[in-house]
């Protein structure tokens, strides 16, 4: 190796030692006489310093180096005055006397420091991510991402899982997102399609034998994007033979588990808590709790019955609910105005506020005369409401009303709360419906995928009502995002047939789009059931941030594009002549 040792190496230990470092100039200091160089590689920064009276050669070329210059030091460790030690690194007691310096590269002045990279544009950034990615935190994001990975591997390993590749190259099947699709040339005017997941071919595995499959895979969905998308994203992709919900539970949460002691994050106590979809929507207002903290939702239409709070009494009289939370916080009025008016937006009637006193047993205000004493205390008391807080009103029909709480619920928490040290919460959430309406036309379309299994004794025949049907899905939920989702798959085909029969495909249609699959079911499928957990999005909440894009190499800017090569980019005349393609009259941009 052209070097000794690295940047983030050098302790007092060393003190002594010819050295060689390899490195990026991170700054360069020209105190007259001297010359001091930070260091820096992804192992850290070594202070370097070039001394005339040492190598005159050297400190000529140190005077004319340029910032992210990649240079090697051949030299000597010394320890640091007392003066200049610095606590704040771990090569802070010593630096480097250098007897050569060699310039391995020159650089041109970069577009930014890098040290300050992380506060820039994300274009900027995206543009020149090979500059950004020398970052500290880049660097580190990278390394745990690729623990992770392993510590996952290992896991899986241990548990007797195989690791299996499957195509990228598939057919585009109506399975849920927009396909990106790949044009065939020695079959022009056809397509492959690439895989929104590996679902259907890791459900032939099992059919295959493979019992227990596992992929750390990339997936591709051509949506529009938001922070938490990326058109390719990766997955930790996972299938089970001879299992059922529990089996892939306690897979997951000990790979999860593993991620985050890789991730240097601690151990997650597991199993994690489960909690039904009814429940979820009941209690917080949402399929994707964040538990790190209360603020539950509460019901209280017995309670508003009793009382003579009429507007919100007819409400429940007529079938709706009343609920509230107990919001601890000292909110001012425009505050509060401000929450009515947001639940109006959401589409709640509005939402009503009655402070406790400070005495903690009794409300105050114009609208606790509406609640005779003995109901004021059951309000408090079920709310669990703490004296001075607000409770917080809503009614109207159940769906709405947990809606706009959950979402009172949310922006109550970043308002007031500081998460940022807490502890990471995870959470399943089970016994999704089936199907959920379709938000254009209302007609059913799967809450997991086609492929999920109705609950246990569900029949699909005769059913008025196709959204009451259970089924045998689950989620994964990590601090109010979801994580991943899985589901005890569909093994008869019959059932799977008419599962896709009831979202409304014609037989024609099932055959030619899942031939494939009912066909490969007809041979002896065992039961089987999987999970596929955004890693990327895993990893990215471990470190503790929402941006997926931090922990991905080179993330696609937030139209789609990847900035550091300009794609997607026009091809030329002969490659669309050889796919049989041709551009229409206002995309006639070739290369
Ligand atoms: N293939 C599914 C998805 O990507 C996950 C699964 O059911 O395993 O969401």
């Amino acid at each position: 190796m052209l070097r000794s040792h690295t940047c983030g190496e050098l302790r007092p230990g060393h003190i002594g030692s010819s050295v060689r470092l390899g490195g990026w100039l991170a700054r360069v200091r020209d105190h007259g006489g001297l010359i001091f160089l930070d260091l820096r590689d992804r192992y850290g920064v070594t202070q370097v310093v070039v001394d005339p009276r040492v190598s005159a050669a050297s400190h000529t070329l140190a005077e004319g180096l340029g910032r992210e210059t990649c240079i090697l030091v051949v030299g000597h460790v010394r320890e640091r005055s007392a003066d200049t030690v610095n606590s704040a690194v771990p090569t802070g007691e010593i630096e480097v006397v250098a007897e050569e310096v060699r310039c391995l590269a020159s650089s041109r002045v970069p577009p930014f420091h890098v040290e300050e990279a992380g506060a820039l544009a994300p274009e900027t950034r995206l543009r020149y991510r090979f500059l950004d990615l020398r970052r500290e935190w880049s660097q580190a994001a990278l390394q745990r991402r690729s623990a992770a990975a392993l510590a996952i591997r290992n896991t899986l390993a241990e548990r007797s899982f195989t690791e299996i590749e499957t195509p990228f190259l598939v057919r585009s099947t109506p399975e849920g997102a927009r396909d990106f699709i790949v044009p065939s040339r020695t079959e022009p005017g056809s397509f492959f399609a690439l895989p929104q997941s590996p679902q259907l071919y890791k459900q032939l595995l099992m059919v295959s034998g493979c019992d227990r499959y596992y992929q750390i895979v990339r997936c591709f969905r051509d949506e529009d994007l938001r922070q938490d998308r990326q058109p390719e994203f990766t997955q930790l992709d996972l299938e089970m033979s001879f299992a059922e919900e529990e089996d892939v539970m306690e897979v997951t949460e000990a790979a999860v588990a593993a991620a985050s002691r890789a991730c240097a994050e601690g151990d997650v106590p597991h199993p994690f808590p489960r909690i039904s979809h009814r429940e979820a929507l009941d209690r917080f207002g949402t399929d994707k709790p964040d538990l790190r903290y209360g603020l539950e939702l509460v019901d209280i239409s017995d309670l508003i019955r009793e009382s003579s709070f009429d507007i919100v009494r007819s409400v429940v009289e007529g079938g709706g609910v009343a609920k509230t939370i107990s919001a601890p916080f000292a909110l001012s009025r425009a505050y509060l105005n401000d929450l009515i008016a947001f639940a109006q937006e959401l589409g709640a009637a509005g939402l009503a506020y009655i402070r406790v006193d400070d005495g903690g047993s009794a409300l105050e205000g114009t609208l606790a005369k509406l609640f005779p004493s003995a109901v004021q205390e059951r309000l408090i008391e079920r709310a669990g409401a703490t004296p001075g807080s607000f409770l917080l009103i809503v009614s109207g029909p159940r769906e709405m009303t947990n809606q706009v709480l959950g979402a009172v619920r949310t922006r109550l928490a970043r308002d007031f709360l500081d998460l940022s040290g807490s502890r990471p919460e995870f959470v399943w959430i089970t016994d999704f419906p089936l199907f959920e309406p379709d938000p254009v036309n209302g007609r059913p379309v799967p809450a997991h995928h086609p492929f999920t299994s109705p609950a246990e004794g569900e029949s699909l025949e005769g059913v008025d009502d196709p959204f009451q049907i259970g089924s045998r899905s689950y989620d994964l939920v990590l601090n109010g995002v979801e994580l991943g989702s899985g589901s005890v798959r569909i093994h008869d085909p019959t059932v799977q047939a008419r599962v896709l029969g009831m979202l409304g495909m014609e037989p024609d249609a099932v055959e030619r789009d899942f031939g494939f699959l009912l066909q490969a079911l007809e041979y002896g499928p065992p039961p089987h059931a999987g999970i596929a957990v955004g890693f990327d999005r895993l990893v990215a909440l471990l470190l503790g941030t929402h941006d997926i894009r931090e922990v991905i190499a080179f993330p696609k800017s937030r139209s789609g594009e990847s900035l550091v090569d300009g794609a997607p980019a026009p091809v030329s005349e002969d490659q669309l002549v050889a796919l049989g393609l041709e551009l229409g009259p206002d995309l006639g941009r070739v290369r």
